[in-house]
Order: structure tokens, then C-alpha cells, then sequence
């Protein structure tokens, strides 16, 4: 009888598994991850989704982190309204031109036309700056430093991914304004960089620090910073976040302006006013599905301990009908005392004590939720003073001293964590190569890598290298449908490290795809 419940309940887990080989069919196997770990569920409106308690506590866990850095420089969190007037949305050009395709508008209340329609914000220039310039007297109200944690709508047609590309996401956006065109650029450097360590320390996920093209760069901008990822399964670029630079446009469209400290020149009138220097920049819980895209394997998910919820598991094992209730009763007391201990020391942890499940139903369940340890403790452990540990990102099992327990474990939640983001690195570094003939650009994107080329940062020649890149010998509806992989290359980034041992040499090294003078190494690839 026990041995056919048991049965029943591994078949119940087998059911609950991935059915999906992540290198096999990898859209079904992100599906079901995002669905059967709980992380994320479809919503009734295409390209928005719900996302779970499992997926909200890491994004709250960044939200925390990126709350911290934000304010030890300076910025403040505040909240805007998420309608825009049409007037102040259509106020500068490029923006407008950049964001008109994906708006969501209102146009009625009930059964009337609203006399003005209502923009839904796809990002918030448009919502504060007439209030920045309201607020921007002098140049003592300088510099004015405000964030906001909100979703943006975004009706964005190409298909729809969950977390990569949603038409309502929730991110979080910088809106700032300064004197000076140096703080402002030490700002964009700064935020960058924060963004770097969310994805790496928090995230375990490598990426690059770059500058966009002109084409790339933000609508309405100066210049726009990106952290750029990798997603090998596909060989597909992402980008992971952007810090940008909006120079003085939406100051001088907006008027957030101040009079020159200098006062009045010599002869009485009055200097021209100046106008702030601003940035804004944005991270968005596209990150999610990066991680979970790099990290998950053939099991599920696996979480980086920085950012998971529950970080470690601990379930009772080997309690099979022969256990005394002598040796019941001390597993668990020592159940109760391990979980007491690890979360005094900030870890943490669950104990999966529920008695209708079997111990491989629970290892299954914690394994496609991602857990990144899992305590397994019986009477033979409590005997002998250890408790086994196994992990989640490569199975490996170790043995630890109840004595030396919680040292042990937050030593092995490090090692986790470090080696998830070195294991990344190496696949990410291998699959980045350096191209400096044409003739080797294709066969590397079909070897799912992306591409550093000798580029001569022009317009045409982007446009040139996208076209070049996805005609190559698919068929013209192929090309139309952004999923096939003759999809073209676009450039991700100007990386902000370039090699050193391989300079461009001015006047000398050509752009690999049109031949004239290259300037930088470039990062070009797939993307999402
Ligand atoms: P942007 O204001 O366009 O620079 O967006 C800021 C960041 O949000 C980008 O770097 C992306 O990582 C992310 N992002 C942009 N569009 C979407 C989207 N449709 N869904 C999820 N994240 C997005
Ligand atoms: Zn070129």
C-alpha cells in the first residue's frame, strides 16, 4: 500500500517537472519554467503578465539594492501620475518620434470622448519635466535627483516574451537634472555601473558595459549607455539596462532653465538663462527572464542565492515506517533548531516538514522552483551530527557539521553564487570573438556567438550589416518573422573596455563591413 502511494507520487512529480530540453525546444522550456516554478503566469491581455510571489521577492530584493544605491548618491523616490497629456508627450520631436508607434492612448471616460486623449507613459520625461521646470528656479535647486518604481505600457508589436519584452512591465526610472555637463556625465557612469553589480552580483549574469549607436541611442538623447547580455541557448544579445544621457534637449523643449549665478553682466541686462544638464535611466524586470534564461537548466529554475527567496530548503529524509518515535521526535527538534539557526544568521530558509508528500515529490518541487541548497536531514544525521547539503546549480552533494553549520552554509550560499557567475562568464567570453573579415561574420552568428568587429560607427553601414546579415541564404519570409534565426544583426554596443591588445589603429584598421576607416571595436549580434 505504501510503496503504491509512493509510485503514485513520483508520477505526480514527473508531471510537475520541465518536459522541455532547454537546448531542445528552448521558447517551450522557458514557458514552462516561468509557469510551473510559479514565477509567472499569462494574463488575459497578450504581452502582460502576472508576475507570482516567487518572481515579485527578487524583484524586491533588487528593488532593495538599486533603493540603496540610488540614495546613497543623492536621488530621491517620488511618484508621477501615469496619464500625459498629449501636448507635453508630443513636445520634443525625437521622443515622440521614437515612442509614437508603441502608446497606448485613453480616449474615452464611461460612454463620452475625453476632450483630450491621455497618453499611458511608456517612460516619464514627458510626465516631470514640466514640473522640473517648474521646480527649477535657480541654480540652487540644482541638482534635482528623483526616481520612480512604477510599470510603463509600451504596445510594442514585435512578439511579445515574458519579462524580455512585455507591453506593460515594471521597471524603475531616474529622471535627473544638474548645472553641470560633468556631474551629469559622472551620474550616467555611476547609475551604469550600479546596474552592472545588480546583473553580476546579484543576478550572476555577466554583461557589458557599452555606448549605443546613434541608431540605438535613446529617443530625444544625447547618448545612451546599455549593459548588454548573452543568452547562449539562443546566441542572442539583450539589453540588460540603459543609463542615458539626455544633454540639454528636453531642458530647452521643456524650459528647465535658471538664471546664469553670475547675475546681470556689466551693462545691466540680463545674462541668458541656462539650462540643466539631465539624464534618465531605466531597469526593468526584463532582468528576470535574463537570469532565469542563462541559469535555468533541463530541472527548472536556478536562483542565484542573493536574490532567491527562499535560499536554502531543509527536508526531513529517511523517515520511513521502521523510525522509532524516539528518533521521530529528535529529527524534528533538530529540524526546528537548524531552521531557528540559519534564520538568526539572515538566511533564508523553509523546512518542508508537510507529511503528504514523498521525499522525491519535495526534492522535484524545490529543484524546478530554483532553491539553491537543499538540507536533507534524518535520524541517522542527527545521530552522527551533520546534515547532507546539495546543491542546485550542479548537483554536487556535501557533507556538514551541525557544530559549524551555519558558517558552513552561508560560506557554500558564496561559492554558489561565484561559481553560477563564473560559470556564465566562460560560456559568455567563449561565445564573443573577434571578427576582422567579413567573410567570418555569418558562420560565427551561426555558431550562436556575437560579434566585436572593426567598426566605422556610421548609420548606413549598421543598416548595411542588418540587411547583409539576414539575407544570407534564407528564404524572404524567414526574414520577416523576428524568431527565425536569420534575423539580422544589429550593434548592441561600443563596449567602454576595449581590447588592449588588439588596437584599432586610426587611419589604418578598416571597418570589417564597408572598409572605410574604423574607429572602435564594436559588439554586434542577434538580439532580443
Ligand atoms: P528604455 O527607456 O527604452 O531605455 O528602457 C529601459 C530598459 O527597460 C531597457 O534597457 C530594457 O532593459 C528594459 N525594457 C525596454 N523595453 C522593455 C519591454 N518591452 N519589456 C521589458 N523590459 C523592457
Ligand atoms: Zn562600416
Amino acid at each position: 500500500e505504501g510503496a503504491r502511494k509512493d509510485a503514485s507520487r513520483v508520477e505526480v512529480a514527473a508531471k510537475i517537472g520541465i518536459e522541455y530540453k532547454k537546448e531542445v525546444d528552448f521558447p517551450k522550456w522557458y514557458q514552462q519554467v516561468l509557469t510551473r516554478s510559479e514565477m509567472l503566469d499569462y494574463y488575459d491581455v497578450s504581452g502582460c503578465y502576472i508576475l507570482r510571489p516567487w518572481a515579485y521577492k527578487i524583484w524586491q530584493e533588487i528593488q532593495q539594492y538599486i533603493d540603496h544605491e540610488i540614495e546613497e548618491i543623492g536621488v530621491e523616490n517620488s511618484y508621477f501620475p501615469m496619464s500625459i497629456p498629449a501636448k507635453n508627450l508630443e513636445k520634443e520631436k525625437e521622443h515622440i518620434a521614437g515612442f509614437a508607434a508603441e502608446v497606448a492612448w485613453v480616449t474615452k471616460a464611461g460612454s463620452s470622448n475625453l476632450d483630450e486623449p491621455l497618453a499611458i507613459r511608456p517612460t516619464s520625461e514627458t510626465a516631470m519635466y514640466p514640473y522640473y521646470a517648474k521646480w527649477v528656479r535657480s541654480h540652487r535647486d540644482l541638482p534635482l535627483r528623483l526616481n520612480q518604481w512604477c510599470s510603463v505600457v509600451r504596445w510594442e508589436f514585435k512578439n511579445p516574451q515574458p519579462f524580455l519584452r512585455n507591453r506593460e512591465f515594471l521597471w524603475q526610472e531616474g529622471h535627473t537634472a544638474f548645472a553641470t555637463k560633468a556631474e551629469a556625465d559622472l551620474e550616467v557612469e555611476q547609475i551604469l555601473e550600479t546596474y552592472r553589480q545588480v546583473y553580476e552580483g546579484l543576478l550572476a549574469v555577466p554583461v557589458i558595459k557599452g555606448i549605443k549607436s546613434d541608431k540605438e541611442k535613446f529617443a530625444g538623447g544625447l547618448y545612451t549607455t546599455s549593459l548588454e547580455g548573452y543568452i547562449p541557448t539562443t546566441g542572442r544579445g539583450i539589453q540588460a539596462a540603459t543609463s542615458h544621457s539626455l544633454g540639454q534637449n528636453f531642458a530647452k523643449m521643456f524650459d528647465i532653465s535658471y538664471e546664469d549665478p553670475q547675475g546681470p553682466l556689466a551693462n545691466g541686462d540680463s545674462r541668458p538663462a541656462l539650462h540643466a544638464w539631465q539624464n534618465s535611466w531605466g531597469f526593468s524586470t526584463r532582468s528576470l527572464g535574463v537570469m532565469i534564461m542563462v541559469h535555468g537548466d533541463d530541472k527548472g529554475l536556478v536562483l542565484p542565492p542573493r536574490v532567491a527567496a527562499v535560499q536554502v530548503v531543509i527536508i526531513p529524509c529517511g523517515m520511513n515506517a521502521k523510525v522509532s518515535d524516539e528518533d521521530r521526535l529528535s529529527v524534528d527538534r533538530r529540524l526546528a533548531k537548524v531552521l531557528t539557526l540559519l534564520k538568526k544568521a539572515d538566511i533564508r530558509a523553509r523546512v518542508d516538514n508537510r507529511d503528504n508528500y514523498s521525499v522525491g515529490f519535495k526534492f522535484n518541487h524545490w529543484e524546478l522552483r530554483g532553491v539553491p541548497v537543499r538540507l536533507e536531514l534524518g535520524p541517522k544525521d542527527v545521530r552522527n551530527n551533520q546534515i547532507m547539503a546539495a546543491r542546485r546549480d550542479n548537483g554536487a552533494k556535501i557533507a556538514l557539521q551541525q557544530t559549524t553549520l551555519v558558517s558552513e552554509v552561508r560560506d557554500l550560499l558564496d561559492i554558489i553564487q561565484r561559481d553560477m557567475f563564473n560559470h556564465a562568464k566562460e560560456i559568455r567570453d567563449a561565445n564573443v570573438v573577434f571578427i576582422e573579415e567579413w567573410k567570418d561574420f555569418m558562420p560565427a552568428l551561426d555558431k550562436k556567438q556575437l560579434c566585436l568587429i572593426p567598426w566605422c560607427e556610421e548609420s548606413d553601414c549598421e543598416d548595411r550589416i542588418k540587411e547583409k546579415s539576414s539575407r544570407s541564404g534564407h528564404t524572404a519570409t524567414e526574414d520577416h518573422n523576428e524568431k527565425a534565426p536569420s534575423m539580422g544583426a544589429k550593434s548592441l554596443c561600443i563596449p567602454m573596455d576595449q581590447p588592449v591588445d588588439k588596437k584599432i589603429i586610426q587611419g589604418e584598421t578598416k571597418c570589417v563591413s564597408c572598409g572605410k576607416d574604423a574607429k572602435r571595436w564594436a559588439l554586434f549580434g542577434r538580439s532580443y
